[in-house]
């Protein structure tokens, strides 16, 4: 049994802009279900604070740094036993909205701040100066947000170890010389082997120089992140570190996405039963306007609507796609030159586009439920949970093969899908692949037994957290030894 510190940004359903939200919730269920003591370290944003009193929420320490009062506060995480301890100061708490930027969605300025007291929480608990008599063996700290508390903790003797978990390396945390000076982290931290990246300070850099071992989230993740096209300025680093570096795929909430027990969706079906799915895609097309009809294919996209997402290859290849007989569902949000572009597709093809912007979990639900083929081209991906999301809902995804993406779908010819082919999937960034690949789906959705197969296929697959866990568990013990 270890005792796990899992600082993080995010953890649904407490607080969620994407991944690394699902992950904070779900790694840190199945590390409990295995007998360790896990605790979450997250931000008392407003919204949290909102939902933990729904819960139950007390002040268990209070710590100060530089005058500013911090208070520990604890709750669970709804519908687990994984304690949660909330990180309360007024710039987390009294501010609504997204965690990192403000309405009009451009960082909050004093970002560097509010996860610098993070960390330095973060810090006192794992040497058990925070009154909480509690000590974990291992910090396992995730994405930028947390990259300072591995470099914190390198400054003393007896510390946990830690894990630094790279759920998205394009955010690297960058901030001015004169913040890092403000800060008043180690003056030989400002060096490029540490902290400093290309004359700024990066707190990702805290996590992949000082922990004790870096995994991200998919194996082909991890060699691309070691190469100057992915790496970020990064791949350096990386490089040199390879021998700690590990990628371990994230698993699925196999309980909330599941077409079975779905309560979001108009009808439960599974493996056995998958040619009820049509029904969900025909509440959908009611809902939505569309003409409503069994046979016309329908393509789902869901995502935030930023370039990672292979948004503009979508938009580059509509004109051809819209060519054929098919419906195209889409609900993101993102940014407002996407946002616009796509609204106006809508308004263009009402009868054949929807596009539903904003966030909605529900929504999500009714398209992976409802849509036959489910749009992935992004331009990397670290693991991607949607792809994952629609194999189990029989939902057949064509991606791209970057990263999680690549680990997750594969293609096969017609005749030879045998038990692993389950999507389709493109080789090159371009509008074009993008819409052969298309292409190849909605021939094979033409052929009900090829199709049959592959969902045959794309919904036994196995995306439960036990199998990441246990890689987690070894990694934990590599380090603790
Ligand atoms: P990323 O973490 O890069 O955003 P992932 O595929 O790993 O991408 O995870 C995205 C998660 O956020 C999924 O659970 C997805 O369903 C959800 N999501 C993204 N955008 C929306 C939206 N507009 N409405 C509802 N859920 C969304």
């Amino acid at each position: 049994m270890k005792k796990i510190l899992f600082a993080t940004s995010e953890a649904h359903p407490l607080i969620k802009t994407g991944g690394l939200a699902d992950v904070a919730s779900s790694l840190p269920r199945a590390l409990l279900k295995r007998g360790h003591d896990v605790k979450i370290l997250l931000p008392a944003y407003a919204s949290v604070v909102a939902k933990a009193n729904e819960a139950g929420v007390k002040k268990v320490a209070e710590l100060s740094l530089s005058g500013q009062t911090i208070n520990l506060l604890q709750t669970r995480l709804p519908g687990s036993r994984v304690t949660v301890i909330l990180v309360d100061i007024p710039q987390f708490s009294e501010r609504e909205g997204n965690p990192y930027c403000g309405p009009d969605g451009s960082d909050w300025s004093d970002n560097h701040w509010r996860f610098f007291v993070f960390a330095k929480a973060a810090e006192a608990i794992a040497l058990n100066q925070a009154n909480l008599d509690w000590q974990p063996d291992i910090v396992h700290c995730n994405d930028w947000q947390t990259g300072l508390i591995p470099a914190l903790l390198a400054q003393h003797e007896q510390k946990p170890a830690s894990v630094f978990t790279i759920h998205n390396l394009a955010y690297r945390g960058l901030f001015s010389y004169q913040i890092f000076a403000e800060l008043g982290l180690p003056n030989d931290y400002w060096h490029h082997e540490k902290l400093e990246f290309y004359g700024q300070m990066s707190f990702i850099k805290g996590g992949l120089a000082f922990a004790n071992a870096i995994t991200t989230v998919s194996q082909s993740y991890a060699n691309e992140i070691q190469t100057p096209e992915f790496g970020c300025g990064l791949d350096g680093v990386l490089r040199a570190r390879r021998d700690d570096l590990s990628g371990v795929l994230n698993g699925i909430n196999m309980d909330e996405w599941n077409p079975g027990a779905d309560k979001l969706i108009a009808h439960n079906y599974n493996r056995r039963t998958v040619n009820q799915k049509i029904k969900n895609k025909t509440a959908l097309q009611e809902q939505l306007g569309l003409p409503v009809n069994e046979a016309i294919p329908m393509l789902g996209f869901i995502g935030r609507l930023v370039d990672q997402k292979g948004i503009d290859l979508i938009l580059n290849q509509m004109n051809q796609l819209l060519t054929h007989d098919c419906q195209i569902v889409i609900l993101g949000s993102g940014f407002a030159s996407y946002e616009q572009a796509l609204k106006n597709l809508a308004q263009q093809h009402p009868k054949k586009v929807s596009v539903t912007l904003g966030y909605n979990e529900a929504f999500a639900h009714q398209i992976e439920a409802g849509a036959d083929i489910f749009l992935m081209p992004s331009v990397f991906e670290p693991c991607g949970l949607n792809q994952m999301y629609s194999l189990r809902y029989g939902t057949l995804p064509v991606v791209n093969a970057v990263g999680g993406l690549r680990d997750t779908v594969f293609e096969k010819p017609f005749d030879d899908i045998g038990s692993d082919g389950n999507g389709f999937v493109f080789h090159e960034a371009t509008a074009e692949d993008l819409h052969a690949a298309i292409k190849r789906a909605l021939a094979a959705y033409q052929q009900p037994e090829v199709w049959k197969q592959l969902q045959q296929n794309a919904m036994s697959q196995d995306f439960s957290w036990e199998k990441s866990a246990e890689r987690y568990e070894e990694i934990y013990s590599a380090i603790t030894a």
